[in-house]
């Protein structure tokens, strides 16, 4: 019989032994096709080659065994404890097995049943096994026979069983193998050079594997489809815009560029040289740039932006750029005041502060071309804010921007190329997988002279060596921030909590002055708490998190955190890059509550290295919770560990976007297929990833 392969998007519910009921039951378990079917591949398996023969079993053995149930019962003792009794036999032989305490068993194990069993072996009138764990491996109305030395073991759900789950795969496998024969999109000199077994083997190989060993390569191949395609949404993302409007070339004598570059106090380092001339050459070029640039805290990302504004600002054009809150686009605004400086260029502000006629002036200006660098909030992509010649557009902090405002904002820039920001360094992986529309620069390396962070992790009872500790760098003129987590969802509670422990601090600390910064004060308000500080007026400020990103007062050399084990590693490493700033050591004191310091905080001690602690990270949280999928309106990966499958990841990305270059709509013979499948498994995400 002959099916088109389409035939696979059916529905679940047409597969011998399916039906309308368990069907829905499937769905719970995002089962809806008999593709899905297909690929819902045993969670975990039972081998049988490395269990005990039952012959064998010794009294003090711990050991795991098959075999089936011949006799069974539950017998009362004296003391009334009923324990149910399961005699099992394989080839080798015999032995009983105890279960103390659970008669109710009886109802669920029956004469005939095949069982994995694990547990101690005893001696009680001849040798018998306490299991401490049972699988039903095949009733007695099951057999057993092809199902191999490897027992499948599938995620359940309520109301199917693994097993019942297993006999549905063992009426449909080979009906549903030789469909997807026409289904292999992947030439055999593709697989060769990646090293991927064919589809249907792949398969045929998780649902019935021989041996265990079979199953790590067959789940290779299930993975590099799953990254292929991951990256051939984002190639295809990557190439919609770079093709929708004609880019920039941004290659007038680089007049302005030299003369900031030459006027700064330091030498680039090597990193960011590296990094400047990957974007240098990418705006010179007249595709449109959508490149990310990655760095650590304080390693120098905003001088290289400033470079590739006044590369826009060399060929007439304006640079514009976004940061998530006010205070850091105010800091933005001093910083680039101060670079731009040399070549006589102003930067204006625009934030939901700036109103009335001066707004008005910016917005004139901002269309007439006046403005020639413009610094601002989401404000800047308001109906009514219009850009008369941009050339070049900055996001910084990018994660905090949704994926709608930054398409907003490059539809604001119309042709001009974009630059993204981000200051939370993420593993090369992570950035792949999440991030492969864009182009990658990685600065990795800081500026020469810093002071590493001295890091403390300590625990209630240190609390007063700590304080005594702070004491002694205040009145060295020094100052310091001390953060608390996010207590509760509302924004009162925090901030009632927060005013509280100003209070006591002001109470420990009478010589000082202490301020707060929290989330639920006025923008103008945390305006002067933060010049106040940046001015030296106050030697502490007691913030909840708004404190997080960007900002840099020199003088702040101590960092208390409390509740450390309430921030995740990246935040804490984030919070820590607010001090280490200035010529003086720094320090940063993490207090956690409870027993013991979580491992998080040990590894965040270990190192101040944000990449390290972005992969130690990925490792402790593992890539489900990291990888966000929704939140990037990209697919789940079942099957791929971006970790371990890191070069399958970089290989995919790169065969993605050489298919996509050469056609881009995937019209071509052999391209076909891939499309076929982008529209039947990924339409949303190709949909969410359709931007412009
Ligand atoms: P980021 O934005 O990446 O967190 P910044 O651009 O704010 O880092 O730079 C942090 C500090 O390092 C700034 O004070 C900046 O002047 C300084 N800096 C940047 N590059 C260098 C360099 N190559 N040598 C010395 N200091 C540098
Ligand atoms: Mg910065």
């Amino acid at each position: 019989m002959s099916r088109r392969r389409s035939d696979l998007q059916r529905s679940v519910q047409y597969l011998k032994g399916v039906g309308p009921r368990r069907a829905e039951k499937l769905a719970k378990i995002g089962v809806r096709t008999a593709h899905d079917f297909l690929y819902h591949v045993p969670h975990r398996y039972e081998d049988a080659t490395t269990v005990a023969s039952i012959a064998s079993l010794k009294p003090g053995d711990d050991a795991s065994i098959i075999g089936r149930v011949v006799s069974k019962g539950v017998i009362p003792t004296r003391r009334r404890l009923r324990i149910f009794h399961a005699v099992l036999k394989d080839d080798s032989g015999l032995i009983e097995c105890a279960w103390p305490g659970q008669p109710w068993l009886d109802n669920t194990i029956h004469k005939g049943d095949l069982l994995l069993a694990s547990g101690s072996v005893g001696f009680y009138h001849g040798r018998q096994m306490r299991p401490r764990e049972h699988t039903l491996l095949a009733s007695s109305r099951e057999a057993d026979a092809g199902m191999g030395r490897v027992f499948p073991v599938y995620r359940a759900t309520e109301g199917l069983s693994h097993r019942q789950i297993r006999s549905i795969v063992d009426a449909n496998l080979d009906g549903l193998l030789e469909e997807v024969e026409d289904a292999e999109l992947f030439s055999p000199d593709w697989r060769q050079a990646v090293g991927l077994m064919r589809l249907p083997e792949a398969l045929e190989k998780l649902h019935h594997p021989q041996a265990l060993s079979e199953v790590a390569p067959a789940t290779r191949r299930l993975a590099y489809e799953e990254l292929f395609f991951l990256q051939l949404l984002h190639a295809r993302a990557r190439h919609r815009y770079r093709s929708r409007r004609s880019g920039l070339a941004l290659d007038a004598p680089a007049e302005l560029t030299d003369r900031l570059l030459a006027a700064l106090p330091y030498e680039l380092t090597g990193s960011q040289q590296k990094v400047w001339a990957e974007i240098r050459s990418d705006m010179e070029r007249p595709t449109r740039m959508y490149r990310l640039l990655q760095g650590d805290v304080g390693c120098g990302k905003t001088v290289v932006a400033a470079a590739a504004m006044a590369r826009a600002l060399d060929c007439g054009r304006q640079a514009v750029i976004m940061a998530p809150t006010e205070l850091l686009a105010e800091q933005h605004q001093r910083t680039l005041t101060d670079l731009l400086a040399p070549i006589g260029v102003v930067p204006v502000l625009l934030t939901g502060s700036v109103t009335g006629l001066k707004r008005a002036s910016v917005l004139e200006d901002a269309l007439s071309g006046e403005a020639r660098v413009i610094v601002g909030t989401h404000a800047l992509i308001q109906d009514g804010v219009e850009f008369g010649r941009p050339g070049l557009v900055v996001i910084d902090e990018q994660h905090r921007f949704g994926v709608e405002q930054r398409r907003a904002l490059r539809d604001a820039g119309g042709e001009a190329d974009t630059l993204v920001m981000s200051a939370t360094p993420i593993p090369r992986s992570l950035a792949l997988a999440i991030y492969g529309d864009l182009d990658l620069s990685v600065i990795d390396e800081m500026p020469p002279g810093r002071k590493s962070v001295i890091t403390g992790v300590r625990g209630p009872g240190d609390r007063p060596a700590a304080f005594e500790f702070l004491r002694g760098q205040l009145a060295a003129g020094r100052q310091a921030y001390i953060v608390y987590p996010l207590i509760e969802e509302s924004d009162s509670i925090e901030a009632a909590a927060a005013t509280r422990a100003v209070e006591d601090l002001s109470v420990l600390f009478p010589e000082f002055r202490l301020e707060l910064l929290h989330g639920r004060m006025s923008s103008s308000d945390k305006d002067s708490v933060m010049r106040r500080f940046l001015a030296g007026e106050t030697q502490v400020l007691v913030a909840t998190t708004v404190i997080e990103v960007g900002i840099d007062v020199p003088n702040a050399t101590v960092m208390l955190i409390e509740h450390a084990e309430r921030f995740g590693l990246a935040q804490l490493h984030q919070l820590r890059g607010r001090v280490g700033r200035g010529a003086d050591q720094s320090y940063c004191v993490a207090f956690y509550s409870g027993e013991s310091p979580a491992e998080r905080l040990r590894a965040f001690a270990s190192t101040t290295d944000g990449f390290a602690l972005a992969r130690e990270d990925l490792r402790l949280r593992g890539q489900g919770n990291l990888f966000g999928a929704e939140q990037h309106g990209l697919p789940a990966l079942r099957f791929a560990d971006i970790e371990r499958d890191y070069e399958l990841l970089e290989h995919a990305r790169d065969r993605a976007r050489a298919m996509v270059d050469a056609d881009p709509e995937l019209t071509s013979g052999p391209n076909r297929g891939f499309a076929r499948v982008l529209a039947e498994r990924y339409a949303d995400q190709a949909a969410l990833f359709a931007v412009g």
